[in-house]
């Protein structure tokens, strides 16, 4: 019919959609060439306990240098991979990288760090959905531990609610076996979409991340504080650690840190790292608890 014709024919001359599908068949080929070769980077951000100011973890946060687009970052690549199941042997990739990164932390900072009773460093670590799902997927988190050497419990895998809506059987078997390796589990941008505090029952969860989504109107709402201090008493109570996610001013941290928050992440204690930064920050922040916090605080 004309109507059919003539959709048809707007699809074709649209030249944006023209434009991004060239870019995306492009992206999608260098991105085989990418992870054959290993040109990703990971990056490594910071989370730090917010009474004290001690640092507790980073999290590896991949990019992707590029000749012409410059360092690409993972909202540009991460869902393709996840389509095309490239997500599979870069997310290997990147789990490998991060144990190995943390063993190096290990090696030069737990001594200084048990001197002053701060445990070893833990490495968070982005899973996807479609990763997660992948049956030698808890193998890869093995072979990681294994071949790194850091203990389990260094080790946190951050996962999104679309790998626990999934309730069925492989997910519920494959979390368990994962709590019992002794690996950290947390759940990724808490608060956005349907994530459930049903999960922190089901699964062996020990981390909850709350979204930056919710940290931004914290001093500006008082129904955003008490449903971040609620969530924030429920995990306690759980036993569940929460990390406050995208801290930016000194008020989101203090507001955090007098509900009884435990941890955050942010722009205001640092952004994602060089391996060579991380080091750095890491041999300036161990010092003794009570320590770290700036001047004035
Ligand atoms: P995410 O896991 O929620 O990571 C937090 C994102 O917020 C990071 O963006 C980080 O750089 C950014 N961020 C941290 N603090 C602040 C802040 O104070 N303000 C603002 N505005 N942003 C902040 P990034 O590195 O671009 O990563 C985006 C998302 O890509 C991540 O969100 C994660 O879902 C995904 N991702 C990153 N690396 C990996 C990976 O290795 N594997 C998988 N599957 N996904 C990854
Ligand atoms: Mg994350
Ligand atoms: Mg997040
Ligand atoms: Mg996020």
């Amino acid at each position: 019919s004309a109507k059919s014709a003539g959709k048809r024919q707007w699809c074709h001359y649209q030249p944006s959609l023209q434009a991004g599908l060239v870019a995306r068949h492009e992206l999608n080929e260098n991105l085989d060439t990418a992870i054959a070769e290993s040109a990703f980077r990971l990056y490594y951000q910071p989370i730090v306990d917010l009474a004290s100011g001690a640092l507790v973890a980073f999290e590896a946060l991949v990019r992707w240098p590029h000749d012409r687009r410059g360092m690409v970052l993972p909202d540009e690549f991460i869902a393709l991979a996840e389509e095309s199941g490239q997500i599979v042997p870069l997310g290997a990739w990147v789990l490998e990288r991060a144990a190995q990164e943390a063993a190096g932390w290990h090696a030069f900072s737990s001594a200084a760090r048990a001197a002053v009773g701060l445990p070893p460093l833990r490495v968070n670590v982005n899973v996807s959905a479609r990763q997660f799902r992948d049956a030698g997927f808890v193998d890869v988190v093995r072979g990681a531990v294994r071949t790194s050497g850091i203990p389990a419990e260094s080790l946190v895998l951050e996962l999104t609610e679309s790998v626990l809506m999934r309730r069925d059987d492989r997910v519920h078997t494959d979390m368990h076996t994962l709590g019992e390796l002794g690996v950290g589990i947390a759940i990724d941008d808490f608060g956005t979409g349907y994530s459930s505090l049903s999960y922190l029952r089901e699964f062996p969860i020990s981390i909850l991340k709350i979204d930056k989504s919710f940290i931004d109107g914290l001093g500006l709402s008082q129904q955003q504080y008490a449903l971040v201090e609620g969530i924030t008493r429920i995990a306690d109570t759980l036993g569940v650690q929460v990390i406050a996610e995208g801290i930016e001013h000194p008020d989101q941290r203090d507001l955090l840190a007098a509900m009884g928050c435990p941890l955050g992440q942010g722009y205001l204690f640092a952004h994602p790292l060089t391996p060579d930064q991380a080091r750095t920050f890491i041999e300036q922040h161990t010092t003794p608890l009570g320590e770290h916090t700036g001047p004035g605080s």
